[in-house]
């Protein structure tokens, strides 16, 4: 038996509940995963909200680092004792162990701490997929990335000067403005008391950005298309604040022939080559110290409630980790 948080309806934080649990032996092609650290994201909010829809009853949680205990038949590509790490499920990291299979999971190179490789590999995929492929960043660039000191801003804004960008980022309060230039962000936006496509004009001459990426959704949309220049890329993945409202594809047309797109990681890893690549380039500018992570925060396991308290209210910079 092992403990896990589950939910049996959806809401707050309080319906997240410690329970154990049977998870069984892995089956074919899966490994039991020992956790001993659990990424907290975004999305683990919308499935307890049921912004996400998931049958219930459920476990919550789609990434955590740890040691394999137990391999399942036909499992050649890691053995007991391997340290791996997990970031696409199956929904349930929020617990001791898990059963998940083998292609899913990638090894964690030495030198890079569980709690790191549970802080960044679903946040650091995120950002190589739509900085390398959703749009691909070029040098001298100006792009706008909202929610720049975030989970998925802290490696954004980082890997986005890499590739030689300016980055125009936004944040929630004047608290975060020092953590976001000290990402690199080139200018820093705090849309409680500055006018977000106003600022982006003024930065950018009058011409815009050709891509501007936001998790925010509601609050921002109308700001996001205001801020891009003529043909530029809308890349909406995420919804913090509440869904994108239904709105008519003319509107793209009256604001420049923009494009809009909503992607999500599960397309864009769907093989474990595309999964070994976008991890290993992740994992070596960690290592290189190109990308900087700082150690994530973390909360026992049994207080998961309380890292979606402060998630959802936006008191946190960068990532959380649960510690069974
Ligand atoms: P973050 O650590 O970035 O937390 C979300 C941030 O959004 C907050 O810290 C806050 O930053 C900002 N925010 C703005 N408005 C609100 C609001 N009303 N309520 C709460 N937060 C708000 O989370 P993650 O790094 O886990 O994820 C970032 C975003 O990326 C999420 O929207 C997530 O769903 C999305 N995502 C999408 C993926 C995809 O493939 N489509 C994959 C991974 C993540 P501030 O206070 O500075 O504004």
């Amino acid at each position: 038996m092992i403990a896990a948080i589950r939910i049996s309806q959806t809401g707050g934080p309080d319906v997240l509940k410690l329970e154990t649990f049977d998870p069984g032996p892995p089956k074919a092609g899966e490994v039991r995963v020992r956790h001993r650290a659990i990424g907290v994201n975004f999305i683990d909010i919308y499935h307890r909200t049921g912004l996400y829809k998931l049958p219930l009853p459920t476990g919550l949680g789609l990434e955590a680092a740890g040691e394999v205990e137990a391999v399942g038949p036909g499992v050649s590509r890691f053995n007991a004792g391997d340290r791996v790490v997990y970031a696409s499920g199956p929904i349930g990291a929020y617990a001791e162990s898990s059963n998940v299979p083998a292609d899913r999971a990638v090894a964690i190179p030495e030198g890079i701490a569980f709690d790191i490789a549970a802080a960044v590999l679903l946040k650091g995929l995120t950002a190589h997929y739509l900085l390398r492929r959703t749009y691909p960043v070029k040098p001298g660039q100006t792009i706008l990335f909202h929610a720049a000191a975030g989970g998925v801003g802290v490696i954004a804004v980082q890997w986005a000067k890499r590739l030689g960008a300016s980055v125009i980022g936004t944040v929630g309060s004047d608290s975060k403005v020092e953590i976001a230039r000290s990402l690199g962000c080139d200018h820093v936006i705090v849309p409680a008391r500055e006018n977000i496509a106003n600022r982006v004009r003024e930065i950018t001459g009058g011409k815009g950005v050709p891509v501007a990426y936001d998790s925010i959704g509601r609050d921002t949309f109308m700001a996001t298309l205001d801020s891009l220049a003529p043909l530029g890329l809308f890349v909406s993945f995420g919804n913090a604040s509440g869904p994108v409202p239904p709105f008519d594809g003319a509107l793209l047309a009256q604001k420049g022939s923009l494009f809009f797109t909503r992607p999500t990681l599960m397309h864009y890893v769907t093989t474990a080559d595309e999964l070994d690549a976008g991890a290993g380039e992740l994992f070596d500018l960690i290592r290189r110290g190109d990308i900087r992570i700082k150690p994530p925060r973390r909360f026992p396991l049994a207080q998961a409630a309380d890292a979606h308290r402060a998630l959802e209210s936006r008191q946190t910079t960068g990532s959380l980790v649960l510690v069974p």
